[in-house]
Formats: structure tokens, C-alpha cells, sequence
């Protein structure tokens, strides 16, 4: 039997089902359970989804949002450790590195279900039995979409899980202005909206529900917090918590603000170092043939993507920007012009 046809195999009878994504999940994480975890429910599966974290209010749309278990709210968290043990299929979507499961972390890896795994990042680590892995995939919710078409269940697709997959595959290619924006990523949005996914208003829900806090943020982040440092081609960020504070920043306000200084004409490196309670969170952006993801994981514990990594420090926030502007200059070779890099995929 393939590894295809063994999964099909498993969801074929009704089980408990718990999916899970990466901490802080983003539109593509969250579209993704929620996807999948509307297509479960119509095969007669009692399904769960359990974030590690909360996620920004702009993705409460989905429908489900109201039934996810967060791990980090006390309340919910029993709850959440309840259904991860009498789980007979964990789903693992959106990431490859466990690590970033946080808290839920131990009790997914005690479980003994039978764990999938659908991602599109690199360097998957080898956790789950079986995988359904692409980085050729500009988003998590494009191989959802091909997993349900491969096990053949297409017309099981309706519009509320269009919603879902259609928002990841929005937010993931940047609203389809990365390299990563395919042919196969529009022939799949083309079909997502000829099931129904209303793709102006989920623009709107996602881009355009700003609070007035939240522009005046990035207003004071462009105007005050950015860092140009034109001769290395690279431009930052730095916000401490106290900035956040100021601004009474909520989970998904910083989401973005780091593509402003990539937007910078001759800008070809990008971050953004925020202060958070638990040490310094990172997010590198890169032009397309500029890899950011090697800088990542080599110097910032970190990884992700060729154009779009992260990372963290537990350095003080001047230190950390301090050590980035020093490993800039020192990489600036390999970084700007060394072929393999240049190439990398
Ligand atoms: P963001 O800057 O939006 O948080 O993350 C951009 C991309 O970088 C994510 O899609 C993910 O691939 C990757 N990423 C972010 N944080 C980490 C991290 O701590 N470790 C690894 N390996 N990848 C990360
Ligand atoms: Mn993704």
C-alpha cells in the first residue's frame, strides 16, 4: 500500500481527530487546520484543532474559529492536553520543526496516534508517519487543497473550506506578489473561487480591518524605529516592549511592518527585532535571489524560508541588533553575491 492510499486509509473510518499548527499561527497556519478541519468534519471525524498560542483577530473569520483550543489560555489548556491524548490521528500542519509546537509540544510527542504531517518549510524534520511535504508549494493551504484532490475528494471542497485554503494561499504569496506565486497557485485560487471562496472580502477581512492603534504603530515604527543601512543594503526594525506597550499592540499588529523596509528602493535585506516577554523574536525578508534563511539558522537559531526566515535571541534587544549589524557586514559577500546562495532554491 502507498503512503497515499494508507492515509486515506486512516481517515476512512470516523476517529478523533486533533490538528495542530506552529506557534503565532499566521492566515496560512490557521486556514490550513480550519481547511482541513472542515473537510474532516464532512467524513464524520470528531475533530479538534489546537493552536500553541492565540492568533491576530483579523483570522477569527474562519469558520471554526469559535472551537479552537488555545494552549497558552489556562482555561482551554486541559482541555487541549485531553484531546491531544485520546487523539487517534494528529495533524501537524504548517511547520516541520516540532520546536515550534511550544508547550503542546511533549503531549503531541507522547501521543501514539497516527501523526501527519503537511508542510511547505525546509529542512523537515522526520517526526511524523506520513508526510505530504513540498517547498516547490507557496503555501501549507495549496497542499491541503492537492491532498484532498489526490485522495479523491474534490467535491467534498465547499465554500467554507475554500474560505479557509484561499486565505493562506492569499497571505503566503504576499497577495500574489512573491516568487513564490506559481501558475499552479493561481490555477488552484481559480478553483478555490469557483467554489465559492470570496476572495474580495477575505482581502478585506485580512488587509483592510485595521485598528486606529495599529496604523499610528507602524506610522511611529516607519518614522522612528527603522534603521537604514543603505551601503549593506539592508534596512531593520528594532521595537522594544515598551513600544508595544505604547501602542497597546495586539497579537498580529507587528505582522507586516517588516516588508516596509524591504519596500525600500536598493533595500535587499530586511528584519524586524521585537521584544517580546520570552526574549527577541526576528523575521528576515529578502529580495529573490538574496537567501535569508541560512543567516537564520546559522546565526539566530532560526530558519524558515529562502525570502521570508525567523529567528530569535535572548541577547538584550541592542545587543541583538548590535550582533546583526556586525554578521551583516561580515556575510555581506556571501549574502549579496556568492553564487550557491544566489541559487539556492
Ligand atoms: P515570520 O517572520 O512571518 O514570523 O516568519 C517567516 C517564516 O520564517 C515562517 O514562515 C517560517 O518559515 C520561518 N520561521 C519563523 N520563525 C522561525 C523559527 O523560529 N524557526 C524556524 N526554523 N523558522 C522560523
Ligand atoms: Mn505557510
Amino acid at each position: 500500500m502507498s503512503e497515499l492510499e494508507l492515509f486515506k486509509h486512516h481517515i476512512s473510518s470516523p476517529q478523533k481527530v486533533v490538528i495542530t499548527t506552529h506557534h503565532k499561527p499566521d492566515a496560512d497556519a490557521l486556514g490550513s487546520c480550519l481547511g482541513m478541519a472542515n473537510f474532516l468534519l464532512k467524513l464524520g471525524h470528531e475533530v479538534t484543532v489546537v493552536t500553541p498560542s492565540d492568533y491576530p483577530s483579523f483570522l477569527h473569520w474562519m469558520k471554526g474559529n469559535e472551537e479552537v483550543l488555545n494552549f497558552e489560555d489556562p482555561k482551554e489548556q486541559p482541555l487541549a492536553i485531553e484531546k491531544v491524548k485520546e487523539a487517534g490521528i494528529i495533524f501537524c500542519l504548517d511547520f516541520s520543526c516540532p520546536k515550534r509546537m511550544h508547550g503542546l509540544l511533549p503531549y503531541v510527542d507522547k501521543s501514539k496516534a497516527y501523526k501527519v504531517n503537511v508542510d511547505h518549510h525546509q529542512d523537515p524534520k522526520d517526526f511524523a508517519d506520513f508526510r505530504y511535504w513540498s517547498t516547490a508549494a507557496a503555501a501549507t493551504c495549496e497542499l491541503v487543497y492537492e491532498l484532498i484532490v489526490n485522495i479523491g475528494c474534490k467535491h467534498m471542497i465547499d465554500k467554507d473550506i475554500a474560505d479557509c485554503l484561499y486565505a493562506g494561499i492569499m497571505t503566503d504569496t504576499g497577495g500574489f506578489r512573491h516568487p513564490n506565486t506559481t501558475k499552479n497557485v493561481h490555477l488552484i485560487t481559480a478553483e478555490l473561487i469557483d467554489i465559492g471562496a470570496d476572495n474580495t472580502k477575505i482581502s478585506r477581512l485580512i488587509y483592510d480591518t485595521n485598528s486606529i492603534n495599529r496604523l499610528k504603530f507602524i506610522g511611529f515604527a516607519i518614522t522612528r524605529r527603522l534603521v537604514i543601512l543603505q551601503d549593506l543594503k539592508t534596512a531593520y526594525f528594532k521595537i522594544s516592549k515598551k513600544d508595544l506597550k505604547k501602542f497597546d499592540s495586539q497579537t498580529g499588529d507587528t505582522e507586516g511592518l517588516v516588508n516596509y523596509a524591504l519596500s525600500l528602493d536598493g533595500i535587499h535585506v530586511a528584519a524586524l527585532f521585537t521584544e517580546r516577554e520570552d526574549g527577541i523574536k526576528i523575521s528576515f525578508r529578502s529580495t529573490d535571489d538574496v537567501a535569508v534563511n541560512k543567516f537564520a539558522a546559522e546565526y539566530f537559531d532560526g530558519g524558515g524560508h529562502k525570502n521570508a526566515s525567523g529567528g530569535k535571541s535572548q541577547l538584550s534587544l541592542d545587543e541583538t541588533t548590535e550582533k546583526f549589524e556586525i554578521l551583516i557586514k561580515q556575510n555581506y559577500t556571501s549574502l549579496f553575491t556568492q553564487p550557491e546562495l544566489v541559487h539556492e532554491k
